[in-house]
């Protein structure tokens, strides 16, 4: 039996998975779909993703299908220059997301079970019950990270508070008969009107768009060449000719998000937790992001090590995160409406973003650099430990706690969680920190080898 199973084999749900295999756990991926998908959702990596990855030394499969660094993000199509952020990466990788799932499911042992709906969830005392694929499966734990509509929610019948979509977008992708010269040749970040064009692997071309039309046709309805020519034609003139729509799919502006992201021994992560208005470039690096501060909790719940709060942690650090980011992108969904009010509002923005510290402050905040949580003093940037252990550097562990935490060696003392956050620096309280955060001594461990520390990771 698993320890823990994972529903979805997403960004999130693949890289929870990795977590908790790193952390020594059991763990099965349950998969609706039979294949890895080659489409793509997301676009780009925001700087705290790249940093997530690279620590975990996953970057370097992703790398070779990076089609741009992009030193700023943006904030509903206005440019935030990132050059000036405490990183080593102050830049938007553009890759596709099947990219970084498969670069995630490639170091996987982990077994990802496709062909396996999730279709019952039923939890006691002791674990959870799962169907999927039409087979029982039991383990301690159910990590649901099954999208936007998740399932999981839905059996649980769990809420899910928010507000609808109003308004209507078409994402595809796409071949070009013809377009105008210059047009889309380089990756390029969305400049918030309609008809925004990237290339893509393999001649297929990425579109947005959204006007009138989108806005009177139902969700439910397909989309056709007809209307993606027609909405391009408008943004780009004549010269544009759409070959073959590939993929296309409508998506709209609903803001939702779970009041809890613990039922029972059901956690909930990424789009299955909080959907949003895909702008701004932040679904995918929440729901990665989620995962790595619910992996180590979970498997320190699973082993028996976690002091009681640290599981619900989880919810405490994360749920604030998404907020904001509901925040910001109903925000950027505002500035986009084509109406006079709305450009007022958005003339006023850009004035506000040209004050640097105001154009820092939301590029600390798009980026993930920014997020921080209680008793955390910073990101530590050092190579993750592979087995999942949290990191001391540059001080002596006290007995007890090495099948926990690593001790390396480093000029600099912090203790750093697995997920890569600084919860002391020097000084007294590192043994109220390993309490805090990793529960009491083990009887009989004594103290490591300490491993030499490494500056920078390999990515
Ligand atoms: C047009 C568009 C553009 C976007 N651009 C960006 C961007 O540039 N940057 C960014 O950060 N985010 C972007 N996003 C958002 C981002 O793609 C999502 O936030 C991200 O995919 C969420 O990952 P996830 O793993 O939580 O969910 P998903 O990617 O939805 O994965 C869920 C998985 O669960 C599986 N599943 C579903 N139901 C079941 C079931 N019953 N049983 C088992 N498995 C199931 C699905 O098949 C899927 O594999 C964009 C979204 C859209 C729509």
């Amino acid at each position: 039996m698993p320890d823990v199973l994972v529903a979805g084999a997403g960004p999130t749900g693949l890289l929870t998975a990795f977590e908790l295999e790193r952390a020594g756990l059991d763990v099965l991926v349950l998969e609706r779909d039979a294949r890895p998908t080659s489409q793509s959702k997301a676009l780009g990596l925001q700087p705290r993703s790249v940093e997530v990855l690279a620590d975990r030394g996953l970057l370097a499969a992703i790398e070779p299908h990076v089609r741009a660094k992009l030193p700023a993000g943006h904030f509903s199509g206005l440019p935030i220059d990132y050059t000036d952020l405490p990183t080593r990466f102050p830049y938007q990788l553009g890759v596709e997301q099947a990219h970084v799932t498969a670069a995630i499911e490639a170091r996987l042992r982990t077994p990802v079970l496709r062909d396996a709906a999730v279709t019952a969830v039923r939890q006691d005392d002791d674990g959870v019950t799962v169907t999927a694929g039409g087979r029982e499966h039991r383990a301690g734990w159910l990590v649901a990270a099954d999208g936007g509509h998740s399932t999981v929610r839905t059996l649980l019948d769990v809420a899910f508070p928010g507000s609808p979509a109003r308004i209507s977008l078409v994402v595809a992708d796409i071949l070009l008969a013809a377009k105008p010269a210059g047009l889309a040749d380089a990756w390029a970040l969305p400049a918030g009107a309609s008809g925004y064009l990237v290339p893509l692997s393999g001649g297929r071309y990425r579109t947005i768009v959204f006007g009138e039309e989108q806005q009177r046709l139902g969700r439910g309805e397909p989309v056709t060449a007809e209307e993606v020519q027609r909405a391009l034609t408008a943004a780009h003139g004549p010269g544009i000719l759409v070959g073959e729509v590939l993929w296309a799919s409508r998506f709209g502006d609903a803001a939702r998000q779970l009041e809890r992201y613990r039922h029972g021994r059901v956690l909930f992560a990424g789009d299955a937790a909080h959907v949003h208005l895909p702008v701004g470039g932040q679904g995918l690096n929440l729901g990665l992001q989620d995962a790595a501060n619910l992996g180590w909790k979970l498997a320190a719940a699973v082993r028996g090590t976690a002091p009681s709060a640290l599981i619900d942690s989880y919810h405490d650090e994360r749920h604030p995160i998404a907020a904001r980011v509901l925040v910001s992108t109903r925000a950027q969904a505002v500035l986009g409406v084509p109406d006079p009010d709305a450009a007022a509002v958005r003339e006023v923005v850009t004035g506000l973003l040209a004050v640097p510290e105001a154009r820092h402050a939301v590029a600390l905040e798009l980026s993930g650099i920014g997020v921080t949580y209680p008793g955390v003093s910073g990101r530590a940037q050092v190579p993750a430990a592979p087995d999942g252990r949290a990191v001391l550097l540059g001080a002596t562990l006290p007995e007890g706690w090495s099948g926990r935490v690593e001790q390396r060696s480093g000029a600099e003392p912090r203790l750093v969680r697995p997920d890569g956050y600084v919860v002391w620096s020097g000084g007294p309280g590192l043994e109220d920190a390993l309490h805090r955060w990793f529960g009491p001594p083990e009887a009989g461990r004594t103290a490591s080898a300490t491993v030499a520390g490494t500056a920078r990771p390999a990515i």
